[in-house]
């Protein structure tokens, strides 16, 4: 079946319909008003898989997903002319260009913590480059796979655009056909088994990986707004958001004021019974809510710690004398727990990321310059902001992506097309003037060859 979804495509692709902007163009604006017209299908979709709230999921599912179909729209002309640059003097004269090329037949496979966008997205960009694109949903948001299978299967040509439901297994069927390119986000341990199925056919791949992504905070932050903001950053989602900061190291000196902020906010946002809060969202299954409540040790426990199996509630939770060698630190959290940790000087903290994997956000709250600068260039990892938390994703002109442990690759805006684009270098010549000098026999030439390379 798989063979037959990937041959679709291959034979869709040949025909060159997808090499026509006007046609890319058409598609987006396409898949922009299907999204608008079933808005209320999205929300609902969205609130039985995650019990995620209607304005996160405008804010972080659906407007996003708008806002990189009209940038594309607005600069794809641009992006996709072939880009003249300079010629060399060896090969004077020459007319050089380096053409966009779509790769083929390209898979997009999402994670379950934002479904919509996070298998939407990259697609987008796939399609404004050319290609021909199948996506795979998470299964572990069956509401959300379910729908985007039905928006786009009912309304694209499967050549083009088709969603192909299912689980590891159907992923592994996908990866056994001849692909052009793969575009993965999820975990470290799968995303060494896509590479590794991605190796066997040559396949270039992008991973989208995850990781522990620290706040770090120092004496002369504005503790108010990094208190509101990490707590706004951690528990949007109920904490399952790739970038959202896993734990949080402040300086000793303001640990005890930087936690009662925290709370505070925690109450302003949530109110007293977070449970009851429409604003707040459930871990999207047992086994996540299992491997959560194991990392709240009650005697660590500084705010929080209630959970409900029976409704996957974890509260909003702070865990306070936190070191390395506790288990919430073994792993990325993915959840509603937030451990604070304490230095003394900024080298430790330097010293003690850098020899853990490559975090894929990091988030400095800090008002001093040398500080923040030091600290961007001290330590590996993807991206990040200064005095806020996740929202250097809104900004399409910052390329997104890990490195090391969190992946390689960046996409969104212009990175997402030229992620999907093979650049090809093309050497325009006529064929007068063809100057001898580099043809055999060489008798002599060398001393022009050295003369020539003098002037350069
Ligand atoms: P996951 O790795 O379990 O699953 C991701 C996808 O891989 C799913 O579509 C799943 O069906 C498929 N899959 C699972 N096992 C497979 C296997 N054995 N063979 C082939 N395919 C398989 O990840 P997840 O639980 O959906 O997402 C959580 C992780 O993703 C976290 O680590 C998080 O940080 C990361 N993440 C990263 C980003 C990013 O943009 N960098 C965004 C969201 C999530």
């Amino acid at each position: 079946m798989m063979e037959k979804v990937v041959s679709t495509q291959r034979t869709f692709f040949r025909k060159g319909k997808t090499r026509n902007i006007s046609f890319r163009k058409e598609q987006l604006k396409n898949i922009k008003s299907i999204l608008k017209d079933n808005e209320d299908a999205i929300f609902q979709a969205l609130d039985a898989d995650l019990h995620k709230p209607a304005f996160e999921t405008y804010e972080t599912e659906l407007l996003i997903t708008y806002q990189e179909i009209d940038h594309i729209l607005s600069n794809i002309d641009q992006w996709a002319a072939p880009q003249k640059v300079n010629g060399s003097l060896f090969n004077f004269p020459s007319q050089n260009h380096i053409y966009q090329q779509p790769y083929g037949v390209t898979l997009v496979i999402g994670a379950w913590n934002y479904p919509l966008q996070l298998t939407l997205n990259p697609a987008l960009g796939s399609m404004a480059a050319g290609n021909a694109t199948i996506m795979k949903p998470s299964e572990l948001a069956p509401n959300t796979s379910g729908l985007l299978a039905e928006l786009i299967n009912d309304n694209f040509e499967p050549g083009y655009l088709t969603v192909v439901e299912g689980d590891a297994e159907t992923t592994q069927a996908l990866l056994s056909q001849p692909l052009d390119y793969i575009f993965f986000t999820g975990s470290s341990r799968v995303g060494k088994i896509i590479m590794t199925a991605a190796a066997e056919q040559l396949t270039p791949v992008t991973l989208e990986l995850g990781g522990k992504s620290p706040a770090i905070i120092d004496a002369s932050a504005d503790l108010p707004v990094a208190a509101k903001r990490i707590a706004w950053g951690k528990f949007i989602n109920a904490g399952q958001t790739c970038v959202s900061p896993d734990y949080v190291y402040v300086d000793q000196s303001i640990e005890d004021q930087f936690c009662e902020l925290l709370q505070q906010y925690i109450t302003e946002f949530y109110g007293d019974d977070v449970q009851q809060s429409p604003d707040y969202a459930r871990i999207i299954n047992n086994d996540h809510f299992n491997r959560l409540t194991n990392f709240i040790d009650p005697e660590k426990v500084y705010h929080g710690g209630a959970t409900d199996s029976a409704d996957r509630y974890i509260e909003p939770t702070i865990l306070s004398g936190i070191s390395w060698d506790d288990d919430v630190m073994q792993e990325e959290i993915f959840g509603p727990i937030l451990p604070v940790l304490t230095f003394e000087h900024l080298d430790e903290v330097c010293n003690s990321i850098n020899t853990h994997p490559d975090p894929l956000a990091l988030y400095i709250f800090s008002s001093n310059r040398e500080t923040q600068d030091n600290l961007i260039q001290s330590i590996s990892f993807g991206g990040g902001c200064i005095n806020d938390t996740v929202a250097h994703l809104g900004n399409l002109e910052l390329p997104f992506g890990g490195v090391g442990n969190s992946g390689f690759g960046n996409y969104h805006g212009k990175a997402s097309f030229d992620l999907f684009s093979h650049s090809k270098s093309i050497m325009r010549k006529k064929s007068w003037p063809d100057i001898p000098l580099r043809y055999p026999p060489y008798d002599g030439n060398l001393k022009w060859l050295r003369k020539l390379s003098n002037l350069l």
